[in-house]
């Protein structure tokens, strides 16, 4: 028989390594907004299923077709902004106000966990965030953050995106998808991460900041596989710098890399929104004690804008008549 130091699943000794931790960095993945009902991004649902919603997150399908990414991102924002914070964004933001060392780098863009009073500053959304939209133009800078409009134009509004799979997405004029109020000539679009495109250089420099102040005490891997960079990555850097792991996930199998984390201390499997309020309770106390922390469950935070066009475009040397809404020539990236 190998020689087991601790069961794996037992949350006791969990919560014992739990109350010594000082620095912690959480990872989190699609799952963890599972039980508040959002598919996840390859299961987006209704006439979704009959596109491959990959090929639409791309920078090349946008440029390609406008009216069709957005329709996708629309239903995506409208299926995210209807959903609520469930007890595990609950559990991870109070643990965040409870230990100011806590971070959490996320792969969703639902905006859950904003919304659940999860502090900005300890939170890394390194694939960007559906409420977040930007101008297109090489020209301006322009961004909209915490924009929860359910329609960003009347053309996008819920009654557009039906739900039956055999109907194929209206073609929407380009003059009826989401300009930029500030330049008036760059089209806006999502502020995801689409593939081909580099994660947030800030959001990643500032999780390297935090890694390097100090030894890491614990990594939770919560609704993910850890598969996936920059995941993967940083489930190694918190295991050199003395991190124990514990995975958290429904899709805990007889994988021998434990669902691609070599070794994990801990291994939850089930639904993090029932299993963290239970393994974190030694630091955030009870469900209810959580709620009074928080205040109010279901926060839309405020819209702020930043940027805008570099040069005052009736000045621009192209001039305004050669400008059109094309879509095309706008330097997505
Ligand atoms: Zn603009």
């Amino acid at each position: 028989m190998p020689y087991i130091e601790h069961d794996p699943t037992n949350s006791h000794t969990f919560k014992t390594h739990l109350l010594k931790s000082k620095r912690i960095l959480a990872l989190c993945g699609a799952g963890l907004s599972a039980s508040s009902g959002l598919a996840t991004f390859r299961g987006a649902g209704g006439l979704w299923r009959t596109h491959d919603a990959m090929s639409l997150a791309t920078p090349q399908a946008f440029v390609k077709d406008p009216s069709l990414v957005w329709q996708f991102y629309s239903a995506r924002r409208q299926a995210a902004f209807s959903a609520k914070p469930n007890a595990a964004h609950l559990a991870l933001a109070a643990l965040s106000v409870k230990n100011k060392d806590f971070i959490t780098v996320t792969q969703n863009v639902d905006g859950l966990s904003p919304r659940a009073g999860h502090p900005p500053e300890q939170l890394y959304p390194v694939h960007g965030a559906l409420s977040t939209v930007k101008c297109t133009s090489v020209f301006c800078s322009y961004t909209e953050y915490n924009n929860f409009k359910m329609a960003l134009t009347p053309a996008l509004g819920p009654t557009r995106a039906p739900a039956d799979a055999d109907t194929q997405p209206a073609n929407i004029p380009l003059n009826e998808l989401p300009f930029c109020p500030k330049c008036k000539i760059g089209m806006m679009r999502p502020g995801v991460v689409w593939f081909n495109e580099t994660l947030p250089n800030d959001l990643l420099e500032g999780i390297d900041e935090w890694i390097d102040q100090g030894p890491i005490d614990l990594c939770l891997v919560i609704g993910t596989t850890g598969k996936v960079w920059p995941a993967a990555g940083y489930i190694e850097i918190c295991k050199e710098k003395g991190a124990r792991v514990a995975v958290i996930n429904m899709e805990i199998n007889d994988d021998p890399h434990l669902g691609g984390v070599n070794n994990a201390d801990w291994l939850f499997k089930g639904d993090c929104a029932q299993i963290l309020p239970d393994i974190l309770q030694p630091i955030i106390g009870s469900m209810e004690e959580v709620r009074e922390l928080l205040g109010d469950m279901d926060k839309f935070p405020a819209t702020t804008t930043s940027g805008g066009p570099v040069t005052d475009i009736n000045n621009a040397t192209t001039g305004e008549e050669t400008v059109e809404r094309t879509g095309e020539g706008t330097g997505y990236y």
